[in-house]
């Protein structure tokens, strides 16, 4: 007689749909938040779902599904709806174990599992979740088990070693044309998305990356980098956002991906985020960007006042905001500067320099509107909180909103954000022209004086662009 050898318990989440994975926005980008967990939890014999809330639809009977349900935070905005999706899980499913990663998961750990949130991950988030995953699976407590999963009664700070990497999985994912496009001279054509870094090596003292990462950045490989940008090619892409951090913290290994891109595809097309500092220590580099595709740079003036770039640490004064507008100018690359202009310490006189200059620079087509509206966000642990000065400035913390609730020494400087916010908002909803919505905004900030007209120079035009509007 046979005795029957007792079988393995079952791989409870191993079952298709037992691991949600949920994003909820990312600049108007197919996430890769998504796109490389699932990888790696398939490799590790998991079978994920992923939703993209920003075009996608969760139903209840996916939360139903899931025994563990994951969700990208990897900035404010979607750290506000992730908890929104977080509270709705613990309602429909009590049970799912619920865990927040990405850059800011840490960052308001203290609020997050104190809420609707079993556990936080930061920093490199993939291996972490598979191991959570496996702890889950094997109904062991999360607390004890998971090298660089916090939660509430073991805190864990961020992760920055790097397990082997994955071609990030984007089949099953929405396509690219239900996400934001890139547009020259009026034509829209798909746009795909890819790191080749993470991390960053500076430590700029508003920035969240940098009490995550802390002045490091580790690289993708140039494979699997190519690879995720051929997939997405192969998907309709004509244009690829390269979303580092800083593109520059690495240039020698971003170039040897453009090169081999430009060679596959030499009509592609592609943008990249670079700071001023990096324009001009590598400005000899920007001519061959230009001859491989680059349609514009984002980079971050946020502010043109020394003194509030002193403050935020970024590592360029306003005279070398000129100096990298002049680099990009000679390699016929578009500039696109982002923007932090209120912040505690920024004068009136300080926002009014501010137009001016874009305005004389005819650049107004160039700054998306929301960018002259942004207000400084002090997360917890935030650098700019070491600031000798922060208890004077800083406030209280509002764990719900993510943010200290500073406010300006002068309540007019807050009462022109609010007017500025308002104005970019139903610009936005209304479509309006930059140079419209600009008008507007030099009205309430210099009342009665005369919009300032571009110095001389010959029209730049509408430079390319992705059409999702917020990219800071
Ligand atoms: S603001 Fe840019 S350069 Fe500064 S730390 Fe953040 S990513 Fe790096």
């Amino acid at each position: 007689m046979l005795t029957p050898t007792p079988s393995a318990p079952p791989r409870r989440l191993a079952a298709p749909g037992a691991i949600l994975l949920v994003s909820c926005y990312e600049l108007g980008h197919q996430p890769l938040s998504l796109a490389s967990p699932l990888a790696t939890l398939r490799a590790a014999g998991f079978a994920p779902v992923a939703i993209d809330t920003a075009v996608q639809d969760l139903d209840d009977e996916t939360i139903r599904a899931a025994r563990m349900v994951a969700i990208s935070v990897p900035m404010h905005t979607a750290l506000r709806l992730g908890l929104r999706v977080a509270r709705r899980v613990k309602q429909a499913n009590p049970d799912a174990h619920v865990c927040f990663y990405g850059l800011y998961a840490t960052l308001n750990a203290a609020h997050l599992l104190g809420e609707a949130g079993d556990s936080t991950i930061g920093g490199e988030f993939e291996r972490p979740l598979a191991d959570l995953a496996r702890a889950l699976d094997r109904g062991q407590a999360v607390a004890a088990a998971v090298d660089g999963v916090g939660t509430a009664g073991a805190p864990a700070g961020p992760v920055l070693e790097r397990a082997p990497w994955s071609v990030p999985a984007r089949a099953g994912l929405p396509a690219l044309r239900d996400y934001a496009g890139f547009e020259r001279d009026g034509v829209i054509v798909p746009a795909g998305y890819v790191e080749a870094t993470r991390g960053c090596r500076h430590t700029c003292r508003h920035c969240p990356i940098t009490p995550i990462y802390g002045g490091r950045f580790t690289v993708v490989p140039r494979d699997v980098v190519l690879a995720d940008a051929r997939n997405q090619i192969a998907a309709g892409a004509r244009h690829v956002t390269f979303g580092d951090p800083d593109f520059f913290n690495g240039p020698g290994h971003g170039l040897r991906i453009l090169r081999a891109l430009h060679a596959e595809f030499p009509g592609l097309t592609f943008d990249a985020t670079i700071k001023v500092e990096h324009l001009l220590e590598h400005r000899r580099l920007l001519p061959e960007l230009a001859a491989l595709g680059c349609a514009f740079v984002v980079t971050a003036v946020e502010s043109l006042s020394d003194r509030v770039l002193e403050k935020l640490a970024k590592g360029h004064r306003r005279s070398d905001v000129e100096a990298a507008l002049a680099a990009l100018d000679e390699a016929g690359i578009p500039m696109r500067p982002s923007l932090l202009p209120f912040t505690p310490w920024a004068t009136r006189e300080d926002y009014r320099d501010l137009l001016r200059f874009f305005a004389e620079r005819d650049l107004i087509d160039h700054v998306d509107p929301v960018h002259f509206s942004i207000r400084l966000l002090v997360p917890p642990g935030s650098a700019l909180l070491d600031d000798p000065d922060a208890a004077a400035w800083a406030g209280t913390l509002d764990a719900e909103a993510f943010t200290f609730r500073w406010v300006h020494p002068d309540p007019t400087m807050d009462a022109l954000q609010r007017e500025v916010a308002a104005i970019v908002e139903a610009a936005a909803a209304a479509n309006e022209p930059a140079g419209a919505t600009f008008a507007r905004i030099w009205a309430v900030a210099a009342p009665g004086d005369p919009v300032p007209a571009p110095a001389g120079r010959r029209s730049r035009g509408r430079p390319p662009r992705l059409t999702e509007t917020w990219f800071c």
